[in-house]
């Protein structure tokens, strides 16, 4: 057995819901395939960040992929603009962008431009501007959004966000978070590209034809999440190991390409509750079938129904799940099977409870006496407490490439 599938299921630890008899959503789910490869395997609990740490879905996947945040974690914008495709240097400041509406006085209306469904025709007027030295990198997102980098010599990622995060509040300066020079010229720089792309989107031709029709005007780059890139040791590199990312959600798709994967285009996966899992599962068994030796699938919509508070949909999504998974059952490949974090429905967001974690590979793996994939019934298994970054140098154990330490 020398390849491997993690599938991370997004948020999907829980509490004890009432309603649920005192179940979690998981553990009331109809889950009869993940639990015959619980059965099959060995099964502990895993905190990403560690006992008592509640993770952001982009740390605890870093940590899970073995790259510690401390090292690796320097913001959100750096694993965003991965994930559409833009190449960051070493240096770089990359953040997260939307596409917003602001009136005369600068007062966000709408932050997403009243859902803006291509920002291309807008943001390639930015793209390439320069001031005091440092390039402005622009390039669309999915809907609202776009990728934004900064590029130039004496860059920080210490910024505040000019996104005030609600609308009937005028935007904010970009303020610089410590007394660094290269945080106050960044600061400074940042705020010329805005006030020179709100000037830029304002004349866009395509901005008069939306006001003409009633929709609010696409004339504003809202950024926030600023994060600094330095060079990272790409997973092959790391492992030997070639792998490819499945995901729906930008940020997933992200992490792939932050961390060096090619990232696959599976069509249907969405990163909603509408999402093709069992594409997604067999866009993955064709990976291992073929080039790659390492499958990471990401699972969205059980963390945004945790999210919503419920615990039903909840439940429901992780049964379509559990249906998708007897696509995996004859796998000959090793397969891991977690979640980045819960997302407890009566917190309706993440906690740093841990989550259930399985490892399985016939004849590869050793078994326990765990028989069901869930948060109580895993936490009797032979795995024990796991930290995310102990989660790859198991993985590397099982598949049997682990180094010798000693003679
Ligand atoms: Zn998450």
């Amino acid at each position: 057995m020398n390849k491997a599938m993690l599938i991370v299921m997004d948020g999907l630890g829980d509490r004890p819901v009432k309603e649920l008899e005192g179940l979690t959503p998981l553990e009331a789910a109809h889950t009869p395939h993940l639990d015959a490869l619980a059965a099959r395997g060995v099964a502990g609990l895993m905190n990403s960040l560690g006992v008592g740490l509640r993770p952001g879905s982009d740390t605890s996947h870093l940590a899970i992929l073995g790259y510690d945040i401390e090292r690796y974690y320097t913001g959100r914008g750096t694993i965003e603009v991965s994930g559409l495709g833009m190449d960051l240097e070493p240096g770089d400041v990359a953040l997260r962008g939307n596409l917003g509406t602001v009136d005369e006085n600068l007062t966000v209306m709408d932050r997403r431009a009243g859902r803006i469904t291509d920002t291309g025709p807008f943001v390639k007027d930015l793209d390439g501007l320069t001031y005091e030295g440092v390039t402005l990198k622009v390039r669309p997102g999915t809907g609202h959004r776009a990728g934004v980098i900064l590029r130039g010599p004496g860059l920080s990622s210490r910024l505040s966000d000019n996104d005030p995060h609600e609308v009937g509040v005028k935007v904010h300066e970009v303020h610089p978070l410590d007394d660094s020079q290269e945080a106050a010229f960044t600061a400074r720089v940042l705020n010329h590209f805005l006030e020179e792309a709100h000037r830029i989107l304002a004349n866009n031709i395509l901005n008069q034809e939306r006001i003409k029709s009633g929709k609010p005007p696409a004339n504003y780059l809202l950024c926030r999440g600023a994060g600094y890139y330095k060079q990272i040791e790409k997973f092959q590199a790391r492992y030997g190991l070639k792998a490819c990312a499945i995901a729906g959600g930008g940020l997933y798709k992200g992490i792939g390409a932050f961390t060096g994967m090619e990232v696959l285009t599976v069509p249907g996966a969405t990163g909603l509750p509408n999402t093709d899992i069992e594409a997604k599962f067999r866009a993955g068994l064709d990976a291992l079938a073929g080039a790659y030796d390492f499958a990471f699938v990401h699972i969205k919509a059980a963390d945004t129904f945790g999210e919503d508070g419920d615990h039903l949909g909840k439940m429901n999504f992780i049964n379509k799940i559990d249906l998708a998974f007897r696509l995996l059952l004859d796998a000959p490949h090793l397969l891991v099977v977690t979640a980045d974090h819960s997302t407890p429905c009566a917190l309706k967001k993440h906690s740093g409870d841990p989550v259930p974690i399985i490892m399985v590979g016939d004849g590869a793996v050793r078994t326990d006496a765990v028989t069901a994939f869930g948060e109580r019934a895993c936490a009797r298994g032979a795995l024990g407490r796991l930290t995310g970054l102990q989660v790859m140098p198991e993985i590397i154990n099982l598949l049997g490439l682990a180094r010798l330490i000693g003679d």
